[in-house]
């Protein structure tokens, strides 16, 4: 499959110019045509956005080759973490003027989000330059910010151009390639609850978008080792699909076919490590560890039911293709080895989270959103809490 020419035929279904995507370059040395672009299109005043270490992976190089542009560099918090929290969004909106033609997100998904906002907001277009290939919403609507210590999900902006620089993402930790990965995996589980909503709920859904989403997640799982290795090809179909990923749900204008009920364990997580002020964990590390949960779970679940005692009519009536879908689900433990393999946690335990708070999670963390996935209708069947599945 041709996944470009798939991204344009689905703007095309959906009734977007596929001009209106984002200009994407994926190459070594990437780094080096952006004062070209910024150049062709007019942008003059132009801030750079960084935290501590994405200065030194590319925002030095970027000022030193931009003449006068502005760098402002984040502040972390009291962990050490720069968090897309309203202290951020405003440290970003007080380094910008009326003047500023152009804002480069230079980071992973966090200063993406603060960015995004921001440049939303300021009607200022934003070019997306990736340090680590590790989430999938660099090309995506979607900012998910920190208000008053809850999390709150945004459709904002996305950006004109990507800039992913093969030779700054290599160089980035091998666990936030891992993390990468692991948002990647999530797509196991995401596909299948879309599907099954389309089934339960008669949710809208796209088969062209699915199809799209399918192969980004079989390349990368096909490529897991080379991922683990780090060099440009494992980085390069890693950072293809996560652009990939984001190009689909900034067409559909929603998140549909990337998150499901592992993302909503994932959120619930870290909802519940903000309350306690501790240290964020990365997004795709936790949506990793999560994927092998659900898929845990809803083998579990779904070997438990006989059909005729199904007491939710329609998923009674569709149960031959929902038990399909959940049957074609890789094992939890194959989902851990290629976890394993990309260099990233499999475990919650190996990730940081609590027994206590898994269970947790697994009765409550269906809620987090209005959206129906296998871990919402297990819930609502549930005859007493749902156990962490073994
Ligand atoms: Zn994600």
């Amino acid at each position: 499959m041709d996944t470009m020419k798939e991204i344009n035929k689905l703007a095309q279904e959906i009734g977007d110019e596929p001009e209106s995507l984002p200009e994407v370059t994926i190459e070594r040395g990437a780094l080096n045509s952006i004062s070209g672009y910024l150049g062709s299109r007019g942008f003059k005043n132009i801030v750079i956005v960084v935290d501590k270490n994405t200065k030194a992976a590319a925002g030095n190089k970027l000022k030193a080759d931009l003449g006068g542009a502005t760098m402002v560099e984040l502040e972390p918090d009291s962990n050490g973490q720069v968090i897309a929290d309203e202290q951020s969004i405003v440290q970003l909106f007080a380094g910008t003027s009326k003047k500023t033609d152009v804002l480069l997100a230079v980071g992973s998904g966090t200063i993406h989000d603060i960015v995004r906002f921001v440049s939303f907001k300021m009607n200022i277009p934003f070019i997306s330059v990736p340090t680590a290939a590790s989430v999938d919403g660099f090309t995506s609507k979607g900012a998910p910010l920190i208000f008053r210590g809850e999390k709150k999900t945004i459709q904002t902006a996305a950006p004109v151009a990507v800039f992913a620089d093969l030779d700054v993402l290599m160089g980035a930790p091998r666990e936030l390639t891992a993390s990468g990965f692991g948002d990647i995996l999530g797509k196991y589980t995401s596909l299948t609850d879309w599907k099954i909503s389309q089934l339960i709920a008669d949710e809208p859904y796209s088969e062209r978008a699915a199809a799209i989403t399918r192969q980004s997640l079989e390349a990368c799982v096909a490529n897991v080792d080379v991922i683990g290795e780090g060099g440009e090809k494992g980085i390069k179909v890693l950072i293809q699909a996560l652009i990939e990923s984001g190009l689909v749900m900034l067409l559909l204008d929603h998140s549909r076919p990337a998150s499901g009920g592992e993302h909503h364990l994932s959120h619930y997580w870290e909802m519940a490590l903000l309350k306690e002020n501790a240290r964020q964990l990365l997004h795709g590390a936790k949506v990793g560890v999560s994927t092998a949960i659900i898929t845990g779970l809803y083998k579990n679940r779904a070997s438990q039911y006989v059909k005729e005692d199904i007491k939710i009519d329609k998923l009674r009536e569709n149960w031959e293709e929902v038990s399909g879908l959940i049957a074609s689900l890789p094992n939890p433990e194959k989902i851990r080895d290629l976890l394993a393999r990309s260099g990233g946690p499999g475990t919650p335990d190996e990730l940081g989270i609590s027994t206590h708070l898994l269970q947790e999670s697994l009765n409550e963390a269906y809620q987090i959103r209005d959206r129906c996935t296998g871990l919402y209708l297990f819930n609502q069947l549930k005859t007493e809490e749902i156990a962490i599945p073994v």
